[in-house]
């Protein structure tokens, strides 16, 4: 049951061939039994999501469409809020935050059936790229539990690979679906800025965060996306654009499609399994008759320099609320102490090193005498970027690529910042521009006799989803899926 696709689970719920409690059942055991090992999740629903699976049975008992999702496990990133349960972003500061509404994405997935099971791990605020970093403890791979599952949306990746629910969502600011995806082998998509509604996803970057889906397979990425995608007047960056049917357009014949291969995407500092498992990709299009153009992004090399100014300079302001008094944890004063403390304090107290440093780092290039130099001039970059990936897709239908330089590192292995960051190199100029982007599983490397997954990303050009959404199924069809079923 937890190996199946969210496609043909949905129908085995919607057929009577089995019900909606026996797979809530099936999937809160594995969680008692597994996730002790893995830490996917912070909290589960059991009771709530029991009681849920009961009313989607009663309502197929009764003739009537609970919706597409019936009955199918979900889980739901902890940055996500949901107006059950707690939501914490992976933080000290937002302990036992209960929030009195639920994400625009969520109450869509509940709408159409899905059963949330609980809120996964990321690292804080979504800050990393190894769920390493998160207050209530560091998530392990599936594959290789001494190695990191990616970040920051590790706990959602991991959980989909271990069979600890069907699909879930993360949010992606610079990689954080797509990079976890890889590393645990499952599929992971960012869609295009504006696609899903922000409304109830705690903010870290707001003008490049997007909520996407974790699954098994391209078609349950697209159904996934055709629940939550859509304009929301909670969220004015949402996007008045018809929502296309993603399904159907997998149904329609393969197209010979032009795929760009960007010189810059196989740096020597990539590990070569990851290069050879890209150019096996790309063969695989080459043999279905795609033309391969070659392509040159030379601002791939700016966009971590890019998005370290961008990305802190609008967390600073967004995480400016948790001050003790209107969000989060609130120090004890000594006596004497008064309102500057309070603030000053709490912060310390309730932010993690890595949410420090990006606040001072996005206060700096924001500060009077540095705002032209840094914050104004990555916004100049940002908008070469855009214009470089335009003309690449005048060539070309979309640009394939790996998704992450190398597979699943050990923990503890990037201690410093900057090797952190470099893990985001492929992925933090898709979100630099607003397009949209998918890390599809590609194969496997082998490192001490431990076989590891690997990615390969596909970015299209904005609201061409279904586009990027065909090219991943034409891959996925030949490799095949990669699921981990843990015992
Ligand atoms: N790893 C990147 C960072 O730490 C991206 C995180 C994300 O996409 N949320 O900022």
């Amino acid at each position: 049951m937890h190996t199946q696709s969210l496609i043909s689970l949905a129908n085995q719920i919607r057929s009577r061939k089995t019900s909606a409690l026996e797979t809530c059942h099936h999937f809160l055991e594995r969680i008692d039994a597994i996730d002790g090992t893995i830490n996917a999740y912070h909290e589960t629903y059991p009771e709530r999501a029991t009681e849920q699976a009961k009313a989607i049975d009663a309502a197929l008992d009764a003739g009537e469409d609970p919706g597409p999702l019936a009955g199918v496990p979900i889980a739901v990133k902890d940055n996500i809020v949901t107006d059950f349960g707690s939501t914490t972003a992976g933080s000290r500061i937002l302990e036992n935050f209960n929030s009195p509404y639920s994400a625009t994405a969520v109450e869509k997935l509940e709408a159409a059936g899905a059963i949330i099971l609980g809120k996964t791990n990321c690292d804080e605020f979504a800050m990393g790229s190894s769920t390493e970093h998160c207050a209530w403890g560091a998530t392990s791979n599936p594959w290789d539990t001494s190695r990191v599952p990616g970040g920051s949306s590790g706990g959602s990746a991991a959980a989909v690979t271990a069979g600890l629910c069907c699909a879930s969502i993360g949010s992606d600011t610079g990689g954080s679906i797509r990079q976890p995806a890889a590393l645990c082998g499952v599929v992971g998509c960012k869609p295009s800025y504006g696609r899903v509604s922000r409304w109830g996803l705690i903010a870290f970057g707001s003008s490049l965060d997007q909520i996407g889906p974790f699954t098994h397979t391209v078609e349950d990425a697209a159904a996934m996306l055709q629940i939550i995608a859509g304009l929301d007047a909670h969220d004015s960056t949402s996007a008045n654009v018809a929502v296309p049917d993603y399904t159907a357009a997998l149904k329609e014949p393969d197209q010979k499609w032009r795929i760009g291969v960007p010189r810059q995407y196989f740096s020597s500092d990539n590990d070569p399994t990851v290069t050879a498992a890209v150019e096996a990709a790309i063969d695989v299009y080459r043999q279905a008759g795609c033309e391969i153009i070659e392509v040159e992004l030379p601002l791939t090399a700016y966009g971590i320099s890019t998005y370290y100014v961008l990305a802190p300079a609008e967390a600073s302001s967004n995480l400016a609320r948790y001050d003790g008094i209107r969000f989060g944890h609130r120090a004890k004063l000594e006596p004497g102490e008064a309102l500057f403390e309070l603030y000053a304090r709490s912060r310390a107290e309730g932010f993690g090193p890595e949410v420090q440093r990006r606040i001072m780092l996005g206060t700096y290039v924001l500060s009077a005498g540095y705002y032209d130099a840094y914050y104004k001039r990555a916004l100049q970059v940002r908008r070469l970027i855009k214009q470089e990936y335009d003309e690449a897709f005048k060539k070309c239908d979309a640009l394939i690529g790996p998704t992450s330089p190398t597979p699943a590192f050990k923990k503890g292995a990037k201690s410093d910042p900057i090797s952190m960051y470099l893990c985001d190199v492929y992925t933090a100029n898709t979100n630099i521009a607003g397009i949209c982007g998918i890390s599809v599983p590609a194969g496997f490397t082998d490192i001490d006799g431990n076989k590891l997954p690997i990615g390969v990303q596909i970015q299209c050009q904005s609201y061409t989803e279904p586009t990027m959404f065909r090219i991943a199924h034409l891959l996925e069809k030949s490799i095949g899926t990669l699921t981990r079923a843990i015992p």
